[in-house]
């Protein structure tokens, strides 16, 4: 009895090792992952994802105080959300900074990570502008606090769906003559730190949307001239300054190269040019490292972590 017995416990071992070898891919391919850069400069964007083989809803990232929506799309392997994130550097201090995604498959899930902003390195800029521009006429100040507040909330628009992919539209074919983040000094005055990029653009040039969106304010402002602003959803929001002629209205849907509007010279300018400021979930960022990457590049230089956050 005893020799038929013991052959039948092994037969039973090596199904279980069967069985274990065969559920363990099993296992691994439904695993949720996130990735995102354990480091990154103050003021350049950067790309996280929240990816699984199975299912989620209502993904959310939380970075700097703001909780950005995400989309899910159908990925490679399964189902992925991508959020383009970055810091201001006027308001943010290099440091460490936790990030927060959230999802939920029958129930709510969080995951925190660190992110380390490395301080960056910017320049110091005279600039000679109209007096009227450093300080402005007191009958002007309301109509500023009114532009002030209408820009404050086309730009921190959240909405889900994301248009928005790497790399953006050229808005002009102009060279850069302005970098982001430059402490600027208008007539002797510091009035704070540039927070967009700058092109050579001649009068009457034609400007492009950086990214498929919704134009969620137009307007002609005081210090901004005319100005553009689309919504490209997950917090990225593309303002468009100084333009001669603004060619589309507000709630329009644009897509990612379509002509917006003409440069020019309105508002706060030294010259006819382009200004081009990137906001993500509210934090202006330099745009001049989107142009001409990927997502996925962004995603596969170092030093981006994955994370298996549920096996
Ligand atoms: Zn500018």
């Amino acid at each position: 009895m005893k020799k038929v017995f013991r052959p039948t416990r092994a037969l039973f071992a090596l199904i279980s090792l069967l069985a274990l070898l065969l559920t363990t891919p099993a296992a691994t391919d439904a695993s949720t992952s996130v990735a995102f850069p354990s480091e990154c400069e103050v003021g350049k964007p950067f790309v996280v994802a929240l990816s699984s083989h199975e299912p989620f809803d209502s993904p959310t990232v939380k970075w700097l105080g703001r909780t950005v929506s995400l989309d899910v799309e159908p990925g490679r392997e399964g189902f992925v959300s991508y959020g383009l994130l970055g810091s201001f550097v006027r308001d943010v201090k290099p440091g460490e900074y936790p990030l927060e995604f959230e999802f939920s498959r029958g129930e709510r899930l969080r995951v925190t990570c660190q992110v380390v902003l490395k301080p960056g390195q910017y320049e110091e800029e005279q600039l000679t502008v109209e007096p009227k521009m450093v300080t402005p006429a007191k009958k002007d100040i309301p109509r500023i606090q009114k532009e002030t507040a209408l820009s404050y909330a086309a730009r921190n628009t959240m909405t889900v769906r994301r248009r928005w992919t790497s790399p953006p539209a050229r808005p002009v074919e102009g060279v850069f003559t302005g970098a982001y983040g430059s402490h600027r000094i208008f007539n002797g005055v510091p009035k704070g730190y540039h927070n967009g990029v700058d092109f050579r653009a001649p009068v009457g040039t034609p400007i492009l949307a950086p990214f498929a969106g919704t134009v969620v304010l137009v307007g002609d402002h005081y210090y901004s001239g005319k100005s553009v602003y689309i919504d490209s959803g997950n917090g990225v929001i593309s303002m468009l300054f100084h333009m001669s002629e603004i060619g589309v209205k507000q709630g329009q849907r644009v897509e990612k190269g379509q002509v917006v509007g003409k440069s020019g010279a309105t508002g706060r300018v030294t010259g006819p040019h382009l200004h081009y400021s990137l906001s993500l979930a509210g934090q202006y960022v330099d745009s001049a490292p989107l142009f001409g990457t990927s997502i996925t590049a962004m995603l596969g230089q170092a030093p981006t972590r994955h994370e298996v956050v549920l096996p």
